[in-house]
């Protein structure tokens, strides 16, 4: 199953670029960024070793800060960019949509922090023609409003450009801080420009919240992992699919074990659902291995996985022509194995 999951061309909907710097790249990035002799890139990598010890919803958010220090630089963000699609190429990933959080500091404004990953896919398609790379930016919901504002108009603006390139807008950031209506005026104005809206939702338990963000709207759901029933029931007539994130799930403590996970209930209700990394690297986790964690979890066969795997085609922002290529590289892979 691993080598069949491995060689199959997959869909990678959710995640966010600082978290998918699994633990080699972030020491080709601390030695780039700082030298491999250096006292910065020693104490670098003891706190990463330490951020393994345990982990909980808390500690991730620290591990992102960390990741972060390493991404402050325009070179870090450039290289950190490259690795990440590297990465995921290296999974046989064929269509990814990469989300991240534009940041400004004294070495660069939101605008260039976009502009720099923008010009990273573009100058990776050369390097790594297999994998189509999207970007959402996203809005993090533990800062002000005038930024989600400014993180809105940048988007616009570069989706004028870039349209098959800037989809999307994703809002994330710590669950327990920030309030959703707060930043509804800001993905009103996105929804307008034509941007499909992500939202984190219902990832943790806040039942006033899930009823405000599903009375809004969005195209996909980031986690879900505390809808109701009904409100699954209400994802699924509304065809509006889970990103369902495993192990992320588990390790960030929001999910018990693999056995509970919400993704058992979306299948036994045939509601829409598309299995992700979330943050491969902060999680040591590959799309292979969460699809794998799947079929063994839940007993799936390779034709289970096929279905996933065509469930995040469709309901990915590619264009007609993107998605129709999608598929044909599943179909094209599933028919080299019927003549082996
Ligand atoms: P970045 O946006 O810096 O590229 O990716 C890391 C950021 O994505 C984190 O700081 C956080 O704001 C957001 N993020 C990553 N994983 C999660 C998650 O599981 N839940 C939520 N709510 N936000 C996340």
């Amino acid at each position: 199953m691993f080598k069949f999951l491995k060689e199959l061309p997959k869909v990678e909907l959710h995640a966010h670029l600082n978290g998918s710097l699994n633990t080699n790249s972030l020491r080709d990035l601390a030695e780039k960024v700082y030298g491999n002799t250096s006292e910065e890139f020693s104490q670098l990598c003891a706190r990463f070793v330490d951020f393994e010890k345990d982990s909980n919803l808390d500690k991730c958010f620290e591990k992102f800060a960390f990741v972060h220090e390493l991404t402050s630089t325009a070179e870090g963000l450039q290289y950190a960019t490259e690795l990440v699609i590297r990465d995921f190429a290296n999974d046989n990933i064929q269509y990814l949509e990469l989300r991240t959080t534009p940041k400004a500091n004294n070495n660069y404004l939101r605008r260039d922090y976009l502009r720099i990953v923008l010009d990273t896919i573009k100058k990776g398609r050369e390097k790594y023609p297999n994998i189509l790379v999207k970007l959402l930016p996203s809005i993090n919901r533990s800062e002000p409003v005038a930024v989600a504002e400014e993180t809105v108009a940048l988007a616009v603006e570069f989706a004028k450009t870039d349209p098959d390139l800037v989809v999307g807008i994703d809002l994330s950031g710590n669950p327990a801080q920030g309030k959703f209506t707060d930043f509804s005026g800001a993905l009103n104005l996105a929804r307008k420009e034509g941007l499909k809206l992500v939202i984190h939702c219902a990832e943790i338990d806040n039942t006033s919240e899930i009823k405000e963000m599903l009375a809004f709207g969005m195209s996909r759901c980031g986690h879900g992992t505390y809808l109701s029933s009904e409100d699954i029931a209400h994802m699924k007539a509304a065809d509006i699919p889970i990103e369902c994130c495993l192990t992320s799930n588990v390790k960030s403590g929001t999910v018990s074990s693999f056995e509970e996970h919400h993704l058992k209930q979306l299948m036994e209700a045939d509601a829409p659902k598309v299995v992700c990394t979330d943050d491969s690297g902060v999680f040591d986790t590959t799309l292979t291995n969460e699809l794998l964690l799947v079929a063994e979890t839940f007993n799936l066969t390779r034709d289970h996985c096929i279905d996933l795997t065509m469930e995040a085609v469709k309901h990915s922002f590619a264009n007609d022509e993107e998605r129709q290529q999608m598929a044909l590289k599943v179909e094209h892979y599933v028919n080299s194995l019927k003549s082996e």
